[in-house]
């Protein structure tokens, strides 16, 4: 209640702003994941690495709009990029060009992939992918995981599976990191054209697959002749994406977020099944979408990849990722906080049992109290924090700052003796 009352007095145009916007949006948001009781504090802008609020407080930002804001807020080649798309090229042209054609050959070299389609987001490339299967396989069900997160209208909660689906009887959802009960729904339905399944879970925030479970699937998969389509859309800036790291072949891999320079973008797979999609057959799948080609996310996109998040500079910002998680760790020792995740996108959680291993969202269902103080405490500390305790860094971020979290979150722990 203390931790509250400070936030209230902290952020109190927030709250004037907040107060207004409810009389024209639900709940005055338009993200519920955005949503923080008793009310969200509103951003003015970013910059780099850092956010600024209506309140005129200054951020460190460890949102990084969920792993899509990587190469920084106005990253200055990458303005000066849209902005030369925009006065010389145009927007939209309503035609195939070749920046398209430039960005999708970059990633499939990037991400050895056959062929790519792009779409306007992680959630429809997951409703394209999902489409996909069902006409390559002629089959109806697809087998997801409980915590999964594929985008706004395609989540698993565990106490409510399927619950914002479209169609409910489409899903058959498995237990994360359950080998058997995953083998068993893959292999016993008869009727599965897809699994999805995310390489690890960002939702969780951030609970990894064990290299066994995922395997599994792309066994099981295979012989039921379903579509293994890997969800990379938050994964594949952690070096090349999981894939790369549990050596696994997916039929279909969704991307997504910084890829088209968080504008748009989505969708990734194998020649065979993407041949589903191939306009120069009469009985192809139709997919479509208005900005699915859009020049911004197209060249930024290929300017992003191909000029600041080289692959050297992935491997660097990733190592560096890793380096705050062991020194997180190494504090995390004997208290209730527990560290998961892969490089730069990371999850912190508070369990009563002070257990150190995370293998389902199930398992942090028992996340203890501390969880919210700890977004109170570290939003006072200057850090920029998604409630749920996920972190994505950005790039540009000084190592300083991430030591000066690190000693705020020891403090913390002490503080509450956790
Ligand atoms: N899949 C995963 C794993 C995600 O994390 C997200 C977004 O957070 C999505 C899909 C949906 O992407 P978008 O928000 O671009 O629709």
């Amino acid at each position: 209640e203390a931790a509250k009352a400070r936030f209230t007095e902290r952020n109190a145009t927030s709250l004037n702003l907040h107060n207004e916007a409810v009389k024209s949006l639900p709940g005055g948001n338009t993200r519920s994941l955005l949503h923080t009781a008793p009310f969200p504090v509103f951003l003015k802008k970013g910059d780099s690495y850092q956010v600024f609020s209506e309140d005129g407080h200054t951020y460190t930002d460890f949102v990084g709009e969920m792993t899509a804001a990587l190469f920084g807020h106005s990253h200055p080649l990458i303005t000066k990029t849209l902005v030369n798309t925009i006065t010389d090229i145009g927007m939209n042209l309503g035609g195939t060009s070749r920046f398209e054609a430039q960005h999708a050959a970059l990633l499939c070299s990037r991400f050895n992939l056959a062929r790519i389609r792009f779409t306007n987001s992680g959630t429809e490339a997951n409703l394209h992918a999902i489409n996909g299967a069902k006409r390559h396989t002629g089959k109806r069900k697809v087998v997801v995981f409980t915590g999964g997160y594929h985008g706004g209208c395609f989540s698993f909660p565990a106490d409510a599976p399927a619950e914002n689906c479209v169609d409910r009887d489409e899903w058959i959802v498995a237990e994360y990191n359950d080998v058997a009960d995953t083998k068993a729904k893959i292999e016993e339905s008869g009727d599965v054209a897809a699994v999805l399944v995310e390489g690890m879970q960002g939702a969780g925030p951030c609970i990894v697959g064990s290299h066994e479970f995922l395997h599994q699937i792309q066994e099981s998969a295979r012989k039921v002749g379903a579509v293994f389509i890997l969800d990379e859309v938050m994964t594949s800036r952690v070096s090349e994406g999981a894939a790369e790291v549990g050596g696994l072949e997916p039929d279909v891999t969704t991307m997504g977020k910084y890829l088209g320079e968080g504008l748009r973008l989505g969708r990734l797979g194998r020649e065979e099944i993407m041949r589903v999609y191939d306009p120069r057959d009469g009985a192809a799948l139709a997919h479509s979408g208005t900005f699915n080609n859009n020049t911004l996310g197209m060249v930024a996109g290929y300017v992003g990849m191909s000029q600041v998040y080289t692959p050297d500079v992935a491997r660097e910002f990733n190592a560096m990722g890793d380096r705050l998680q062991a020194k997180l760790r190494e504090i995390s020792h004997g208290t209730k906080m527990t560290v998961t995740g892969r490089g730069t996108v990371i999850g912190i959680h508070f369990l009563e049992d002070g257990k150190k291993e995370l293998k389902s969202y199930r398992e942090r269902k028992d996340e203890h109290e501390l969880k919210d103080l700890f977004w109170f405490e570290m939003m006072e500390d200057g850090f920029w924090i998604s409630k749920r305790g996920s972190i994505a860094l950005i790039l540009g971020t000084p190592w300083e700052e991430l030591e000066r979290f690190v000693g705020c979150v020891q403090k913390f722990l002490k503080r509450h003796e956790a």
